[in-house]
């Protein structure tokens, strides 16, 4: 059969525990027994008693201070042990204090490692059943009838082998319980790192659903839905913002000629500078091919005029540096509107149109307001 480890932190708190217990009752019991011993004049005694005593207490000491188990138990145990066969051997009448003998198996199982303590438990068994069965009077001993000593080994033996028992299955208990917590401890680690990482995932898809992939600007979807937004914003609490949609002029034309890269060049190019040139809180997406979208939040038509003027100065001004090292300048025509009591996205969205159609045909490279 084999025990489990003894080095463990629980059991050695268990043992720190016990030696509490052992050394609370013991001690005070062997100080009363010395005191009997001292008025009798039974030095033997009296010296057994003071050695065991000192070794227990050292032994709980050092047990205290984190010293492993078994070493520090012994010698208080083989102190404790020769007090008790010499109490078999000298037992008093009707063998009163041989019955001590009997407490042996239970601390040796319990302080030492089980199968050394039930193997210690053994040896003294058969020392004390020699002492009873061959010792007696001719030797200085007390003398014990056959059948006494065969009751008080077969209960020796008992007690060894019940408390082995208990205490290798309490050993296979507190083990099967100890890996069932780390087992759930680490499932519940997993899923807490699994969660982390769906949340950081969601966030990402989120990101990654909203933004469109060319300029990192937000798509039309998410455009459309923070414009809803500051749109009902707007209405309740005002002041109105302006709906401003851009579009760069004669865009096919640079595909056309400087090829789809560039033209995707020029996109990202004029991305960066909306963002650039706008507040963090007015909303700028990419709502179509070349078209893009701004919400000037909390700017009305008169205040947003000088604004998209100075933008559409920054994009005539700006230079595209394309692959292949050539400078390409563009312009664009902007139609805005400012945002009316009872609008909706699509009635605010239907008037910047319309203005910049009408920028686009009279002439493109300008503003248009409606
Ligand atoms: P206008 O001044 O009237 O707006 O003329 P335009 O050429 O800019 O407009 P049009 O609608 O005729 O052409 C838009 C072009 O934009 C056509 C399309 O191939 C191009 N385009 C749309 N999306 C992308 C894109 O993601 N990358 C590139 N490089 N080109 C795109
Ligand atoms: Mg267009
Ligand atoms: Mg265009």
């Amino acid at each position: 059969m084999t025990t489990p480890s003894e080095t463990s932190t629980e059991h050695l708190l268990q043992s720190h525990q016990r030696a509490k217990v052992f050394v609370a009752i013991g001690v005070p019991i062997l100080s009363l027994c010395g005191l009997l011993a001292v008025s009798n004049r039974e030095w033997p005694l009296v010296a057994l008693i003071v050695v065991s005593v000192a070794l227990i207490s050292c032994s709980h000491l050092a047990l205290m201070r984190g010293s492993t188990r078994a070493s520090s138990v012994w010698p208080a145990l083989i102190a404790y042990s020769s007090l008790l066969i010499y109490l078999v051997a000298y037992s008093g009448t009707e063998h009163a204090r041989a019955l001590w003998f009997f407490s042996l198996p239970i601390v040796a199982v319990m302080m030492l490692p089980p199968r050394q303590g039930a193997i210690w438990a053994g040896i003294a068994i058969a020392m004390a059943t020699g002492i009873m069965l061959l010792g007696g009077p001719d030797f200085g001993t007390s003398a014990y009838s056959p059948s006494f000593a065969i009751r008080f080994v077969i209960t020796a033996i008992l007690i060894s082998v019940g408390m082995f028992w208990s205490e290798v299955a309490l050993r296979r208990y507190q083990e099967e319980t100890a890996a069932q917590k780390a087992a759930t401890q680490a499932e519940s680690a997993r899923l807490k790192a699994e969660i982390a990482r769906r949340i950081a995932l969601e966030q990402d898809l989120r990101i990654l659903a909203s933004t469109d992939a060319l300029t990192g600007l937000v798509n039309r979807r998410a455009f459309m839905e923070r414009f809803a937004h500051e749109l009902a914003r707007s209405q309740r609490h005002g002041p109105a913002p302006t709906l401003l949609i851009l579009d760069i002029d004669h865009f096919k034309k640079i595909n056309d000629l400087h090829g789809h890269p560039s033209g995707d060049a020029v996109l990202a190019h004029l991305a960066q500078l909306l963002k650039a040139s706008l507040r963090n809180l007015d909303i700028v997406g990419r709502i179509g091919g070349e078209e893009f979208a701004v919400v000037l939040v909390e700017t009305n038509a008169a205040m947003a005029e000088p604004v998209i003027d100075r933008l559409l100065e920054r994009i005539r001004e700006t230079t595209v540096t394309l692959s292949d090292g050539q400078p390409l300048q563009f312009t664009a025509s902007i139609g805005s509107t400012e945002i009316l009591w009872g609008d909706t996205i699509d009635t605010a969205i239907q008037r910047a149109d319309e203005a910049l159609y009408t920028a686009k045909n009279t002439g493109r490279n300008r503003h248009c307001q409606r």
